[in-house]
């Protein structure tokens, strides 16, 4: 299925030459964009492989096989949005089945299985999956998944991908990964035992905050034609223009990951140093309680890091202070952005749990960029005086 993927091991070169690396018909290096709707059948009963662009696209697919390539799995699949992979997912399950959430997690998420599924019978506990004993507790004779990000967002919580695996193998249920914050570049599920893996495309594989996109791969035969059944049939799939700008994105996906993680282990120890942060939270911390698992399950720590500053008005005067680095919603892009997620992300949880997960309102979320990183430090030293 891959050119370049099988034969070339580091994940540096990986990245850069995608699946087929190259255009076959015409030797491009940047596979084009077949910005076609429809395809000319040959003959009757015949076809070039493409038909239609719901169904299949010659850079959609290019886009597919990266993605699955880089998280070393068999199928992959690109949807317009990252909610639309993950509700081409939930499509899996059927009225009664119930699902096992990690209860720190995208707020968008969160709103799609309470507001939309719950109504078509489906039901969803929200736990603490770092947490080995509450998962074992939300267990129910209908549970047919656990749906978990790691780490979680935005508390930072790790969950043990190996082990919540293994507990799915046993009780025949599947496991997906949203592996929106630590990539394919340093965190792979599907080799950890999970079954689907998905992502918000718009985070750090498009890479500068320009595309939305999802993306979802999987190893499994009949997990990857029902997903695939789903597609075609609800139609949210990825444009060709959008598909070629995340695969754009990828190429520089390694030089990103490591730049963003070095500049956000400096923020991060220096945030800890501030009178006026009470609390810093990113898993590249040895004092952060994921640490060790995160280490054993991932190559690297990402990114994001969240913070409690002493009081709400520093939050308000943070958000208006801030220079270089942008206030604005997303993450995981060249620019560096300052979230609220009390009011922001996360504003679809209801705030009696939103505080019980931490989600208060002076917690602060950073993605950290790929700017340099002093004027980074003096931007937050400067807004957080
Ligand atoms: C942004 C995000 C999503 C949703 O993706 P969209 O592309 O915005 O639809 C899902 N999960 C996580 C972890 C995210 O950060």
């Amino acid at each position: 299925m891959t050119n370049i993927g099988n034969e070339v091991k580091s994940m540096n070169t990986r990245v850069v030459h995608g699946c087929k690396g190259y255009d076959p018909q015409t030797g491009a290096i940047s596979i084009p964009i077949y910005q076609s709707a429809t395809f000319r059948h040959p003959g009757l009963y015949q076809s070039t492989g493409y038909d239609y662009s719901r169904l299949q696209n010659p850079t959609r697919e290019e886009l597919e096989n990266t993605i699955a390539a880089l998280e070393n799995g068999r199928y992959g699949l690109a949807f317009s949005t990252g909610m639309a992979a993950v509700s081409a997912v939930v499509h899996l399950f059927s009225p009664g089945d119930h699902i096992i959430v990690s209860d720190d997690l995208y707020g968008g998420t969160y709103r799609l299985f309470e507001e939309i599924y719950s109504k078509y019978g489906l039901e969803f506990s929200y736990v603490d999956t770092s947490n080995p004993d509450e998962i074992i507790k939300a267990l129910k004779v209908n549970s047919k998944a656990f749906f978990i990000e790691t780490p979680s967002n935005p508390m930072m919580k790790v969950a043990d991908i190996r082990a919540i695996s293994k507990l799915a193998k046993e009780r025949g249920m599947l496991h997906i990964v949203d592996n929106t914050f630590l990539t394919p570049y340093y965190q792979r599920p599907l080799e950890l035992g999970a079954d689907i893996v998905l992502h918000s495309g718009t985070k750090y594989l498009g890479g500068h905050n320009d595309t939305l996109a999802g993306l979802v791969v999987v190893n499994d035969d009949i997990l990857s034609e029902k997903l695939k059944f789903t597609q075609k049939s609800e139609g949210a799939v990825l444009a060709p223009f959008d598909s070629w700008l995340i695969l754009r994105g990828i190429k520089t996906l390694a030089v990103r990951m490591e730049r963003q993680q070095q500049n956000a282990i400096q923020i991060a120890n220096w945030l800890k140093t501030q009178k006026n942060v009470l609390k810093v939270f990113y898993v590249g911390l040895p004092e952060h309680e994921g640490y060790e698992i995160s280490k054993a399950q991932a190559s690297g720590f990402g990114a994001m890091i969240s913070f409690y500053v002493r009081d709400k008005t520093l939050v308000e005067q943070v958000l208006e202070r801030v220079k270089v680095i942008i206030f604005a919603e997303s993450l995981g892009g060249v620019e560096s952005l300052i979230t609220y997620p009390a009011v922001q992300t996360h504003a679809a949880i209801p705030e009696e749990i939103r505080n019980k997960l931490g989600v208060t309102d002076t917690l602060l979320r950073l993605s950290v960029g790929i700017e340099d990183v002093n004027d980074l430090l003096a931007d937050l030293e400067q807004s957080l005086a």
